[in-house]
């Protein structure tokens, strides 16, 4: 469709938002757009009087006809500020925010270009239905009327479990958590989202070693790093403006930039060194760089002594791996390793980055706790420089997962326990026993609904096999048969062609999206099938998580186009449709049919105590927005104005209520701040004691605690040991004995709805959480001690028996085979069929699934063809040259027509395919399949047609990165 590129042209001239020096037009007219302006200003009494002083202090007006609005582009984590101008409700120019303290100013290619999101060009335009395979228009009163009485109707003969919702990492917190009580008002956990499938294994693995499940420091800090190691990632292309920071390290501190990585990225191109690997090696290389980090003595062992459990047991592992076995086993030159551990240990702090290409594994979560325990070896962890820089993907995959859109959690990770369940009743102010009635079959006992109440759901990756199963194979009463999607491309999950048979088999399919995405878009479906239009983040508004857990407050720009909905809107549509809008609603106002955002946040305040959500109160949230320009460049602290000594977003944790004003926490487990300044430790989660030995803190904490040492989680019992329960107010106390009953002693710091317990632990300097030791062994895990096993369809069989995959087991209510379908692989020899080794990413123009950006006539024109990267010598041994037509298939059922690109970027062996790719189902065009209209510009295969069976066993993770293949001329 789009062949040529156009001729470039002058751009119109764009007006800049007034500098900061003077600041007060572009700030008046932000303050007016969040409703902070003249009288909304009085609701904010309660934060203290120099806030709202400055506010105030701005008296400029903004004119009717022009506003200047702030947003977040949505298309990474990395979260960049973009400015529009709207004249009379139409979005008319746009500017990178130059006062973000992330972005400073600039965009990629996607975010420069998200304007056209809301021109609507491709764009779903009204409800649709699909009748005998064609779609047709319908009202939106008849679209919620069907799809309800669809999904009442598989519920009263299935049960709830029999409707997957899945929900997304690009529209707010406030929609994500609405999601996840909406599927907890329906009765059901099966509820996920994309971070399933991008960084499900960091969460596991980083919340494992040493309490929460993010990153740990900033883009921002990267500026502090001696030595940056990325692993498994391409921020150039994945994450541009991250980029800017990295560089920016690299020059101020001539640090060592080290990427890890099969191919040759643009990244790579960066680098001082780059490793060559061979996929799916990870844990030998990392246990590589260790082995000469012990071998030397480099190791910090007074850290290590103070603030590390179980190292001794992964010297055992890593002395395995000697720099022979390293080398036989992934290819990386052993001199390049030890060279690698030298810079790293000599240039400290180091900070260690990854994303996918350590994710998607099979064995995602045991990569992720061998990278984090390296840090930990070196100390690396809670400074300065250092840490666990994991860049998230979508917007806001950090943010969604936080408010537990996810089958394995409530909102705040608290879990699927009874505690858990009870804390969000009581938040929600609802009975724990009518919850519980929502669940399972009308006439189940109440244990059975207790177990499925509590029971992880089907995730993202397999909810097709939660179709397709035998019944003896589930652990839930039926078979999925009704799916809603909301914000989520249908070619994400691996095993397409399996994935299409799913699709075949639902009853009701229910797509949410400002575009049809693949699942509305195959043939396989002639009936049953729903779109209906939600409108962009840019025409509504709310909160999103940076990857570095900064919180920003994005404004509606426009009104939704055409007759498309917020997500909002279209909850409280389908929950009054439903039957329980009263309840789900209950302490949120809703204005005509749209819930406000900001109680929604305020709900989240409420109840998300235990990752510190409880200070970032929407108020607080919208003012960050306004003072962006207060914000030093590097720390992220502000250095003037109403919120100095406040870090950009507030970082969560961001403790107690929001009139304390806790300043957010920029580097996580930072013992050299007091908690009040964003201090804090590791957290301890797993008990006090393991095989006689302490896992609390040595020695170690936080400045100004009053207990110098380590100590547990703050409960009833551990403050009245203390004899601080006496610091307790009787407001507070009052709460406590409410919530606990006869068993007040279990109330912790983050059940505990009057925060008291929070306060008094904070107000002796101590973290509520405890100061544990990061966990070297998490023996909680399949694999205590991360151990190297070789992909499902790997392309060194021989080592298969010496490094299997995970025995078969049994999780997320489904079988988990990785070892039989293995073994089966190796026993068919696929390895000399499919002698390709396959592996996938990202491109810059394009973003997830792609059909939003592939619909952006801009970012289309710079990648119109689905490619596949074939190594020179490869290329010519099949007599491929570069731009033929391949055929790329998989040892499973796929196959994918696609162009070769013959490059050197691959090493020999390897292809690399990008994954934004569809509209094409091996060699087929299906663009006709599309709703009139709405079909993107540019289509192709989808790399996800080829990929294959393997899942990693703590959070089912499908494998993306490391499957076998066949190219072949076309
Ligand atoms: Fe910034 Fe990411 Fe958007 Fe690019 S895609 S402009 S790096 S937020």
């Amino acid at each position: 469709m789009l062949t040529k590129r156009k001729p470039a042209r002058a751009a119109a001239p764009v007006p800049v938002p007034a500098p900061a020096a003077s600041g007060e037009v572009s700030r008046r007219a932000f303050l007016e757009g969040v409703g902070l302006a003249g009288a909304s200003l009085a609701a904010l009494g309660a934060l203290p009087g120099a806030m709202v002083t400055e506010a105030k202090a701005d008296a400029l007006v903004a004119t009717e006809e022009k506003q200047l609005k702030k947003g977040i582009c949505t298309h990474c984590s990395v979260g960049c500020t973009v400015v529009g101008e709207i004249q009379n409700g139409v979005w008319v120019q746009q500017e990178p925010g130059w006062d973000s303290p992330i972005s400073q100013g600039t965009h990629c290619a996607k975010g420069a270009s998200v304007r056209e999101l809301t021109k609507g060009e491709r764009r779903v335009k009204y409800p649709l239905k699909l009748v005998d395979g064609e779609w047709q228009r319908i009202s939106w009163d008849q679209a919620i009327e069907e799809v309800g009485d669809r999904l009442l109707r598989i519920r009263s003969e299935l049960g709830p479990d029999s409707v997957f919702w899945l929900g997304s990492a690009k529209f707010s917190n406030e929609t994500a958590y609405l999601l996840r009580k909406f599927a907890a008002f329906w009765g059901t956990n099966n509820v996920d989202h994309q971070a399933r499938i991008c960084h499900s294994t960091t969460v596991a693995g980083v919340a494992n070693t040493w309490g929460y499940g993010a990153m740990t420091n900033s883009y921002n800090d990267i500026q502090n790093s001696k030595c940056l190691v990325i692993i498994g990632g391409n921020p150039a292309e994945a994450h541009p403006v991250a980029m800017q920071h990295m560089l920016r390290g690299k020059e101020r501190n001539r640090a060592p930039f080290i990427v890890i990585d099969p191919r040759f990225t643009r990244t790579a191109a960066h680098a001082t060194e780059y490793v060559r690997i061979r996929p799916g090696t990870d844990i030998p290389v990392v246990w590589g760089i260790l082995w000469h980090i012990f071998e030397n003595g480099w190791e910090d062992k007074q850290y290590i002594a103070q603030r590390v459990f179980g190292m001794d047991e992964v010297r055992a592992e890593v002395a395995k791996w000697t720099p022979d076995v390293v080398e036989e086993v992934s290819g990386a030159p052993a001199e390049q390793l030890r060279l690698v551990a030298e810079q790293m240990a000599k240039n400290r702090p180091s900070t260690l980055i990854w994303c996918m290409g350590a994710t998607q594994k099979t064995v995602g979560t045991a990569n992720v706790r061998a990278f984090s325990i390296l840090q930990l070896a070196l100390g690396n962890i809670g400074v300065q420089g250092g840490g666990a820089n994991i860049y998230r993907g979508h917007c806001n995959v950090q943010g969604a997962t936080d408010m537990g859109l996810d089958v394995t959690s409530l909102p705040s990770y608290y879990g699927l326990t009874e505690g858990a369940w009870k804390h969000w009743s009581r938040v929600w102010d609802v009975s724990y026993d009518a919850m519980m009635d929502r669940f399972g079959l009308a006439d189940m006992p109440r244990e059975e609904k207790k177990k499925l109440m509590e029971l992880k759901g089907i995730p993202t990756t397999r909810w097709f096999d939660g179709v397709l199963a035998e019944d003896d194979e589930l652990d839930q009463p039926n078979q999925i048969r009704g799916m809603v999607v909301l914000g989520h491309g249908g070619n994400t999950v691996t095993r397409m062609p399996d994935m299409l048979k799913g699709m075949e088999k639902l009853d009701t399919l229910v797509v949410i999206d400002p575009h049809p995405t693949t699942f509305a878009a195959v043939r396989q479906r002639r009936n049953g099938t729903y779109i209906l239009p939600s409108c962009t983040q840019f025409e509504t508004d709310g909160s999103r998580v940076c990857s570095n857990r900064s919180i920003q407050w994005s404004q509606k720009f426009v009104e939704p186009i055409f007759e498309s909905k917020d997500d909002y809107t279209i909850l409280y549509k389908l929950a009054v449709k439903l039957g329980f809008a009263e309840d789900l609603f209950k302490h949120i106002k809703v204005e005509g049919e749209r819930p406000l955002p900001e109680d929604i946040t305020r709900e989240i305040n409420r109840g998300a105590l235990s990752t510190g959500y409880t200070g970032s109160s929407p108020e607080r949230l919208k003012l960050h927005m306004v003072y962006q320009h207060t914000f030093d460049r590097i720390t992220m602290q502000a250095t003037s104005g109403p919120l100095k000594g406040e870090y950009y977003g507030l970082p969560w944790p961001c403790w107690g209520y929001p009139e304390w004003r806790h300043p957010g926490s920029p580097v996580l487990y930072d013992t050299s701040k007091h908690v009040m300044e964003g201090g804090g430790t590791f957290r301890a989660r797993f008990g006090v004691e393991r095989d006689g030995q302490t896992l609390l803190a040595e020695g170690s904490f936080s400045r100004g605690s009053e207990i110098e040492d380590g100590y547990p989680e703050f409960t009833m019992a551990v403050l009245k040991k203390l004899g601080w329960d006496r610091d307790l107010t009787p407001g507070e106390l009052a709460v406590i004995q409410q919530i606990g009953g006869p068993d007040i002693d279990k109330v912790s710091w983050d059940t505990d709805l009057s925060l008291g317990i929070m306060r008094v632990a904070i107000k002796h300097g101590c973290l509520p959480y405890g100061n544990a030791k990061a966990r070297a062994v998490a023996w909680n895990l399949p694999d205590p001690v991360p151990i190297h096993r070789e992909p499902i369809y790997t392309s060194r069989p021989d080592l298969v028996s010496k490094y299997p995959a995970i025995e078969n087991r049994r999780d997320f209510r489904l079988p988990h085979l990785n070892r039989g379908v293995q073994e089966a692989a190796v026993q068919a020899d696929v390895r000399t069929k499919f002698p390709f080794v396959y592996t996938s990413g990202r491109l810059v123009e394009y973003e997830g699934g792609g059909e939003e950006t592939r619909s952006n006539r801009w970012l289309a024109e710079l990648q119109q063809t689905m490619f596949v990267e074939l190594n020179n010598r490869d290329a010519d041994e099949l007599g491929v040259a570069d731009g033929d037509w391949v055929w790329v298939s998989g040892p499973e059922e796929g196959r994918a027509k696609v162009k070769a690109l013959v490059t050197e970027r691959v090493g020999r062996g390897v292809i690399f395919m990008p994954f934004h790719f569809s509209g094409f189902w091996q060699g087929e065009d299906l663009r006709s399949a599309y709703p009139a209209g709405t079909d993107p510009h540019v289509l192709g295969e989808p790399a996800n047609g080829i990929t294959t069976y393997g899942y990693d066993p703590v959070t089912f993770m499908q494998e993306t990165k490391v499957t076998l293949c066949r190219v072949e001329r076309a």
